[in-house]
């Protein structure tokens, strides 16, 4: 039978936790006692350095219900570092693993789905979010948008999936060999390769809490993705660059011929209007390139993506 291992991590979710735990218990237990899984599998909660007592309680949970495993990580990473500590520390022990978060938006009836995939031969099931009526206007917008500006730089992801999503043993140990720092998983994942299939369901509210991805987080995410996944941007520099550089030998003949049949230039608007319109794209220019820059910067570091403090886990 297969292990499997839900991971999930946390940020400051103490508000979710009881009722989280409760229901991934409920689902776990029904899916061993028929036979599904293995009693061996767990759940397997990431402390991403909370300052609430989040950590506190996965301990707790541990303590009472082997079921409940824990990763508390030295510090707070952000969601994508810390989904990638709880996958790459189970990734020698689960056969199948499930990633979701804490607050239970994503319906957690759809692993049965993901597992028949799984067992039907698909190494990766990415969870698919069929409407986005709980979401404000302006988050299924914003997450729209972004989705169709990624498939438009040529980023190979899938649409309304975020981070709900099964991935196989050998498809963890494809992930493991990325070594990039700048991460944005939903993007890595489809890199990965091997058959993947997609379930759909539908997104509830948070049930309490509140979202951790405030729109300033949620811009610096889009831009992660954009420039972690695609140099498309600095190929649009370049063409930009020999458009305006066409445009101004035009305007020069333009200028030339006004000249010599003595209409000499008398307004200063079209030079002023100009030099700003220039000046403004190149900063922009340079601001774009100098992203990138940054991203080399950072990746040539390569530190350390996380560092687990402590792994709370018993076998068998
Ligand atoms: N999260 C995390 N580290 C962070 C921010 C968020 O581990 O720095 C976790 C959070 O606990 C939750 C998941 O990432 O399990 C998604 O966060 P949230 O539900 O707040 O995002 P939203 O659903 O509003 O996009
Ligand atoms: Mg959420």
């Amino acid at each position: 039978m297969i292990k499997l291992f839900l991971v999930i991590p946390c940020y400051k979710e103490q508000e979710v936790l009881p009722e989280t735990s409760a229901r991934l218990k409920r689902k776990m237990q029904q899916m061993i006692e028929q036979n599904r899984i293995s009693p061996a599998s767990r759940v397997v909660f990431v402390n991403d350095g909370s300052t609430d007592k989040t950590w506190e309680m996965i301990q707790e949970l541990h303590k009472e219900d082997r079921l409940f495993s824990g990763i508390d990580l030295s510090r707070n990473r952000g969601h994508q570092n810390a989904l990638l500590a709880g996958l790459m520390t189970v990734k020698d022990i689960a056969d199948v693993t499930i990633s979701m978060d804490a607050d239970l938006q994503d319906d957690i009836d759809a692993i049965d789905q993901m597992l028949d995939q799984y067992f039907n031969g698909c190494d990766i099931v990415y969870g698919v979010r069929s409407k986005r009526q709980t979401d404000t206007f302006f988050k299924r917008f914003t997450a729209e948008s972004f989705y169709h500006l990624m498939r438009w730089l040529g980023a190979d992801i899938v649409f309304n999936h975020a981070d709900y999503r099964l991935m196989s043993q050998r498809a963890l140990q494809g992930l493991s060999q990325f070594k990039e720092v700048n991460l944005f998983l939903r993007g890595l994942v489809p890199l990965v390769g091997y058959r993947s299939g997609i379930v759909t369901y539908e997104r509830h509210e948070r049930f309490a809490g509140e979202s951790k991805y405030p729109l300033k987080k949620m811009l610096a995410f889009a831009v992660e993705g954009i420039t972690a996944l695609s140099t498309r941007p600095i190929r649009f520099i370049s063409q930009l660059g020999v458009g305006i550089f066409l445009f101004s030998i035009f305007m020069l003949l333009y200028f030339l011929l006004r000249y010599f049949t003595g209409n000499t230039v008398t307004g200063w608007a079209s030079i002023a209007v100009s030099v700003w319109a220039i000046g403004g794209l190149q900063l922009l220019a340079i601001g774009v390139i100098g992203e990138y820059i940054g991203k080399i910067y950072l990746e040539s570091k390569s530190r350390p993506r996380y560092i687990i403090e402590q792994f709370l886990h018993e076998e068998g």
